[in-house]
């Protein structure tokens, strides 16, 4: 009795779900780095079979467009990227060595998530000085969760587009994704209102959407230009400015090297904060939900701290 009561509640559940056409995965997905592999995952389900070719460890401005890479995006259906330039060292030479006729500039099957969110920093990139590895703007565009948003719409409309047969079954992922990051956002923004206006020195300029969505101030980066590693004599002026600006944190990313932030950290006292900049940049963090809740919550035990 108990079995056919178990039996029964597990029918009715499968009723409420959207049935997929077909049980195995129909979109092959190349995300570039782990935060658009986790977005697809969000979205497509069992449909898209997900490929990251970064992890949180890696540069995604600098990676090598080696042999494995090339077959992966060979397969690929749809193609998901920051875009903006972020991966202009790798990825165009990854589409003319793979030779994919699916996942083309201009199609269905090639999203790069700079072309559907406002970009910043565009006017500051003018002069396109030498060495300036963000010549389109700021290509680090995930760490606003409202651009999360404006991504997963665009990449639920590819979805569709290219496996019409699942246009429901995606369809109901995405409605469901966006309610609960919206009121995931909504709890965000409470808990970070503490931190407007507060001082940051980053080390690259990944961090300005997250800098930008709280209110928190850039003051400087360790990086004289974006992709220009810090000099001493730098250095030596950004210490003299963090003893004039209140500063809450010096930050970087998991790849990012430490030495120049520790260094500031040590003359300063402010601290240096690692945050995990996308999916899988700390143990744990296992989706975007997580990465969002992470970093929240060290800016704010490090802003706690210093109560
Ligand atoms: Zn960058």
């Amino acid at each position: 009795m108990k079995s056919l009561l178990v039996a029964t509640l597990i029918a009715g559940l499968a009723l409420l779900a959207p049935v997929p056409a077909s049980a195995s995965a129909q979109v092959s997905v190349f995300a570039c780095e782990p935060e658009w592999a986790s977005l697809a995952e969000e979205i497509g389900g069992e449909m898209v079979e997900t490929f990251a070719a970064t992890n949180a460890r890696q540069d995604p401005h600098y990676i090598r467009a080696r042999p494995s890479l090339v077959a992966k995006m060979r397969k690929a259906d749809l193609v998901v990227c920051s875009g903006g330039g972020l991966e202009a060292g790798w990825l165009p030479q990854l589409f003319q060595k793979a030779g994919n006729a699916k996942a083309q500039p201009g199609g269905n099957g090639y999203l790069m998530a700079a072309d559907v969110v406002p970009v910043l920093e565009k006017s500051a990139a003018l002069d396109r000085s030498m060495g300036d590895v963000h010549p389109e703007g700021n290509p680090h565009v995930h760490l606003n969760p409202h651009n999360i948003l404006l991504v997963a719409k665009e990449l639920s409309s590819r979805l569709k587009a290219l496996d019409p047969a699942n246009t429901a079954y995606y369809q109901k992922r995405y409605e469901e994704f966006s309610r609960h990051w919206q009121q995931a956002i909504g709890r965000w923004e409470n808990q970070a209102a503490g931190l407007k206006g507060k001082g940051i020195i980053t080390h690259h300029k990944a961090w300005s959407y997250l800098i930008n969505w709280l209110g928190l101030n850039l003051v400087n980066t360790l990086e004289p230009k974006p992709g220009i590693p810090p000099s001493t004599r730098h250095l030596e002026d950004l210490l003299q400015q963090v003893r004039k600006v209140p500063v809450l944190a010096i930050v970087r990313t998991p790849y990012a090297p430490g030495e120049a932030s520790e260094w500031l950290s040590e003359k300063s006292g402010v601290p240096a904060v690692v945050l995990p900049y996308t999916v899988g940049g700390e143990a744990g963090i296992t989706d975007l939900f997580l990465l969002f809740e992470r970093t929240l919550g060290r800016l704010r035990e490090t802003a706690d701290a210093q109560r």
